[in-house]
C-alpha cells in the first residue's frame, strides 16, 4: 500500500525530474549498495563526434568513408548513425546499397558492397590483422576516451575511424555524490579496456567492466547482487532492458529507447544523472517519516 509519505515523496520526485513507477523501488533506494551504468548513452550523451579517419596506403578518406556509410547507414547503432552523418559531409556522391546485411551485436555489421565482405566493428571482431594495423595510434586514441573501429575486405583492414563520445556534464559530479553515500559504482561497456578505462576516470566511477558484450550485463548484474543487498541498473538502451529488469531498481534515462522506459522502475527526466543521489537521499529522508 502507499503511504501518504511515499505518496508526497512520489510527488516531490516527480516535480524533480524523478519519475518512480510505484512506492516500492521510491523505499528500496534508501537500501542501495552498488549501481551498475551502462556507458553510451547514459554516462555519456550517445551522440559520438568522428575525430580522426585514418586509411591503409592507396585508398583514399573519402573511398574509405563512402563504403562503411554505405553499409553503416543501415544500421541503428549510435556508432553508426554518427560516421554516417560525418561521412555524409564528406561525399557528395550517392552511397551505395549493399547486397547483404548482418548485425552482429556487441561487435559490429558485416555488409556486402560489389560482391567483396565487407566487416566493420570493434579490434576483437578482427583477427590479428586490426591488432597490428596503426597499433600506436589506436593506443594513442583509446588512451583519450575514444572509441575505435575498423573496417575490412578482402584484401585486410581499410582503415580505422576514432569517435569521442562526450561524458555528461553532470556524471563526475553525480557519481561522486554516489561514492560519497558509500555505494559502489560500476560501469558497464562493450568498448576496449583503454576507452573504457579513460571514461571511467572522466566520470570517477570506481569499477568498470570493457568488452561486455549485450547478455554479460544481466551476468554482472547478478553477480552484484550476490555480494550487495540492493543493487540499481541505469541505461538508455534496448539491449539494457534485461538488466533493468534483473537489477532490484531498473533506472532508464528519459530520453532512452522504449523498452529501456518501459522496463525500468524508474525513469530520470531530462536525462539527469544527479537525480540518482537525490532520489537516494529522499528515500532515506522518507524512509525515517515512517519509521
Ligand atoms: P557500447 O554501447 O558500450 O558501445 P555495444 O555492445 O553496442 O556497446 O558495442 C560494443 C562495440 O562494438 C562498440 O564500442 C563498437 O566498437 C562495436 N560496434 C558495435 N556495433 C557497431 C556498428 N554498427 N558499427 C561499428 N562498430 C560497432
Ligand atoms: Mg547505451
Amino acid at each position: 500500500a502507499i503511504t501518504p509519505a511515499s505518496l508526497s515523496a512520489i510527488s516531490y520526485g516527480a516535480r524533480h525530474g524523478i519519475l518512480f513507477k510505484n512506492g516500492l523501488h521510491l523505499e528500496r533506494l534508501a537500501h542501495l549498495e552498488a549501481i551498475a551504468f551502462d556507458k553510451t548513452g547514459t554516462l555519456t550523451k550517445g551522440t559520438p563526434a568522428v575525430t580522426d579517419v585514418i586509411t591503409r596506403e592507396g585508398v583514399s578518406e573519402e573511398e574509405f568513408l563512402y563504403i562503411v556509410a554505405s553499409i553503416e547507414r543501415y544500421s541503428h547503432h549510435p556508432l553508426a548513425q554518427s560516421i554516417v552523418q560525418h561521412a555524409q559531409s564528406k561525399i557528395t556522391k550517392e552511397l551505395k546499397q549493399p547486397e547483404q546485411l548482418e548485425d552482429v551485436p556487441g561487435f559490429g555489421v558485416i555488409g556486402s558492397l560489389n560482391n567483396q565482405e565487407i566487416k566493420i566493428g570493434k579490434r576483437e571482431f578482427f583477427k590479428k590483422e586490426a591488432h597490428a594495423f596503426c597499433p600506436n595510434l589506436s593506443e594513442s586514441f583509446a588512451t583519450e576516451g575514444k572509441t575505435v573501429v575498423y573496417a575490412k575486405d578482402d584484401q585486410g583492414i581499410i582503415g580505422m575511424i576514432a569517435l569521442k563520445d562526450m561524458v555528461r556534464s553532470e556524471a563526475k559530479e553525480a557519481i561522486s555524490v554516489l561514492n560519497e553515500l558509500g555505494i559502489k559504482t560500476v560501469m558497464l561497456t562493450g568498448d576496449s579496456e583503454k576507452t573504457a578505462s579513460a571514461i571511467s576516470k572522466e566520470c570517477s566511477v570506481e569499477n568498470y567492466i570493457a568488452g561486455c558484450l549485450p547478455e554479460e550485463k544481466v551476468t554482472h548484474v547478478k553477480t552484484l547482487k550476490q555480494t550487495h543487498e540492493t543493487v540499481a541498473m541505469v541505461g538508455d538502451g534496448i539491449n539494457d532492458a534485461p538488466a533493468l529488469a534483473h537489477a532490484n531498481i531498473g533506472i532508464a534515462m528519459g530520453e532512452g529507447t522504449d523498452v529501456a522506459l518501459e522496463t525500468a522502475d524508474i525513469v530520470l527526466m531530462k536525462n539527469n544523472l544527479s537525480k540518482i543521489a537525490q532520489a537516494v537521499k529522499l528515500s532515506k529522508k522518507m524512509n525515517a517519516i515512517i519509521k
